[in-house]
């Protein structure tokens, strides 16, 4: 199982620098964070989020047993772990309550309910998954994979769904970069993956991910027409009250982050963006549109 290192299109990930650079500079931020901060947290929510949670080789599966490990950090440290919903009922409270994680994995692929998932429950942590309904379907396809990984069936998605752990929500029809298509296009990923999910788990979802956390105004306001309640970007940082519903802030956990990463990620010692990551992503995505933001400011 591999990922295409070639693949010119979308990738379900967000700052794109070459994995050996992204790790360095992971690891130098992480140091600079724990002498800064002597391992404490800042104010706000935040969000972790995977896409796999596997042994093999692929930069987007983080090893089952650094999976447990993390989550084992979280709840010897005394954290709450939430699913987006709940997280989102906390920032409409007007709540930002200490040692308080959001937690979600993108794509449904398998291996999150193998691995992720019994390791969850132990803890007692809820985890939305943000599933893509044609790709999900077989109408379409995970274009970075040369062999997709195995995926969630209808079946499992809709059993897992009311078991309570884990909460399923959109991730558009055939997970494309939005910015790139035409606005028709646009609606009916959007729309379309809403209604497609509603029908199959017999519940309203209000929760969108852009994929890749790719989105403009035209997005935001798409999501907002359609009934969506909040939607997940790429962007890091802390989620207030405040905070745009449309554009919540996410980190990403890489399959080469250290225990200490783990930590400053979820300490804030990677709130910020990497400097050129803008400038990376707009040559990679084609990020060209004036109105195209997807800075959660
Ligand atoms: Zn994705």
């Amino acid at each position: 199982m591999s990922a295409d290192p070639q693949a010119g299109d979308l990738r379900g990930i967000g700052p794109s620098l070459p994995y050996w650079a992204k790790a360095t500079v992971t690891r130098l931020r992480s140091a600079a964070w724990s002498v800064r901060s002597h391992g404490g947290s800042q104010h706000g929510l935040r969000i972790l989020f995977y896409h796999r949670v596997s042994a093999d080789r692929d930069e987007l599966a983080v090893h089952p047993e650094l999976f447990r490990r993390q989550m084992d950090c979280l709840a010897s440290a005394g954290y709450r772990v939430f699913d987006i919903g709940q997280l989102a009922d906390l920032l409409d409270r007007g709540e930002t309550p200490e040692r308080t994680i959001g937690l979600n994995f993108d794509d449904g692929c398998l291996d999150v309910a193998e691995h992720a998932l019994p390791v969850l429950a132990d803890y007692g942590f809820r985890a939305t998954v943000f599933v893509a309904t044609g790709v999900t379907d077989g109408r379409a396809s995970f274009t970075w994979y040369r062999e997709q990984p195995p995926l969630l069936s209808w079946e499992e998605i809709a059993e897992l769904d009311r078991c309570g752990t884990l909460e399923f929500e959109a991730h558009t029809v055939t997970h494309p970069n939005l910015l790139a298509v035409d606005g028709l296009r646009a609606a009916v990923e959007i729309e379309g993956s809403k209604r497609e999910l509603e029908a199959r788990l017999g519940r309203p979802v209000t929760a969108l991910c852009y994929p890749a956390g790719l989105f403009g105004e035209r997005e935001r306001a798409l999501a907002r027409e359609a009934g969506y309640r909040v939607a997940v970007s790429c962007e890091p940082g802390v989620n207030l009250p405040e905070t745009d519903r449309f554009a919540l802030r996410r980190r990403q956990i890489d399959s080469r982050d250290s225990l200490l990463d783990f930590r400053a990620k979820v300490g804030g010692g990677h709130d910020t963006a990497l400097p050129l990551r803008d400038a990376y992503r707009r040559l990679r995505y084609g990020e060209g549109r004036p109105a195209a933001a997807s800075r959660a400011e």
